[in-house]
């Protein structure tokens, strides 16, 4: 189809999705597209988007699919010449990654890898909520919430590894150990 490297990093809140981008990005030249970073951005600029997810977000739960999709849709558009992107947070149920897919084949394009980071839950609630005390996030600064996050991903957006798995593009990574060891796992995964 294409050459474009368009990668799905998956995983639980607090898998390291946002931190493992920074260097996919620079190191292979991708545009990093964040919804959870989007929807900042719109709660920060109180836009009407913003207001509308704002309240979802505090309680852990995830935002109406039509509201990502266009935001993702929107992205695309306005990158067109990119290399390729890096997905974080996104797909986060079946009816965003039947989004994407469509998405992508109207472009000529298509999904080359779902990259999953696999971290045992006591150790994401850990981290969430060591990086609460400096992220700013209120959604990183309760333990109700933050389970509740997690338990949307196993309820809503894990299954989405059939999805991937039966299309051939499902690898799961060990995201337990140092932020370097764990980049080159994912490196040596995309190839
Ligand atoms: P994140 O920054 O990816 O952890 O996302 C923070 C919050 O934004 C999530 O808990 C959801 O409320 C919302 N969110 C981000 N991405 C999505 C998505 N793809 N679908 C639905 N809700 C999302």
């Amino acid at each position: 189809m294409s050459n474009k490297l368009n990668i799905v990093l998956f995983g639980p809140p607090g898998a390291g999705k946002g931190t493992q981008s920074e260097f996919l990005i620079k190191h292979f030249g991708l545009v990093h597209l964040s919804t959870g970073d989007l929807l900042r951005a719109e709660i920060q600029a109180n836009s009407p988007l913003g207001q509308q997810a704002q309240s979802l977000m505090s309680e852990g739960l995830l935002v109406p699919d039509e509201i990502v999709i266009g935001m993702i849709s929107n992205k695309l558009d306005a990158n067109n010449s990119a290399k390729g992107f890096i997905f974080d947070g996104f797909p986060r149920t079946k009816a965003q990654a039947e989004a994407l897919d469509r998405l992508l084949d109207g472009r000529g394009e298509e999904i080359t890898a779902m990259l999953a980071l696999e971290v045992p839950t006591a150790e994401l609630v850990k981290r969430l909520l060591g990086r609460g005390a400096t992220s700013g996030r209120p959604d990183d600064k309760d333990e109700t919430v933050i389970r509740k996050r997690i338990g949307e991903y196993e309820a809503k957006t894990a299954p989405l590894k059939d999805y991937y798995t039966a299309q051939g593009k499902y690898t799961g990574i060990d995201g337990v150990g140092g932020i370097d060891e764990i980049t080159a796992r994912l490196v040596k995964a995309i190839g």
